[in-house]
């Protein structure tokens, strides 16, 4: 089953829509299997969390970005290109949440008004911002995957 990748605020769906076009070229298939969710459906899942029903991590109501319109969740396959997967996001404003949630991508751009995140993304990401975001994430993922970079980017980033 997919989820409504319409739902989602206009900035998100478009970085989301590079983003998976840029996977595919690394032959990486997605999934989209969450996006906006209300109160209600985050409830729902929190309540399905707490007994238990899913592999993985549910926030309180109130509190997740998918009520924001701000994360998706997404199936990569394979999964060993997690790591890849999660490198290619950065370029996109996405942030893998890690191995304890590994569908999930949280939305961390713009940082400061929509046209200097609009610039970040098509800039490589030397910037303060993204070097502590990258830190971040590394602290974040359980150690052993190795979070590769890139040394370029390609032809129509930069
Ligand atoms: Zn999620």
């Amino acid at each position: 089953m997919s989820a409504n990748v319409m739902l989602l605020p206009e900035n998100v769906r478009h970085s989301l829509i590079l983003f998976r076009n840029e996977l595919r070229k690394y032959g990486i298939q997605t999934q989209i299997t969450s996006t906006v969710r209300s109160s209600a459906k985050q409830q729902k899942l929190y309540e399905m969390s707490r007994r238990g029903l899913l592999n993985y991590p549910v926030a309180p109501p109130g509190t997740s970005l998918h009520e924001a319109g701000r994360a998706v969740d997404m199936l990569v396959r394979p999964e060993s290109q997690l790591p890849l997967a999660a490198s290619v996001g950065r370029q996109f404003g996405f942030k893998w949440a890690g191995v304890r949630d590994k569908v999930h991508f949280s939305y961390v751009l713009p940082i400061g008004g929509l046209v200097s995140g609009f610039k970040r993304l098509f800039s490589r990401p030397k910037t303060p911002a993204l070097r502590a975001l990258r830190t971040k994430e590394a602290a974040f993922q359980s150690g052993k995957a190795q979070v590769r970079t890139f040394t370029s980017l390609p032809k129509h980033c930069r």
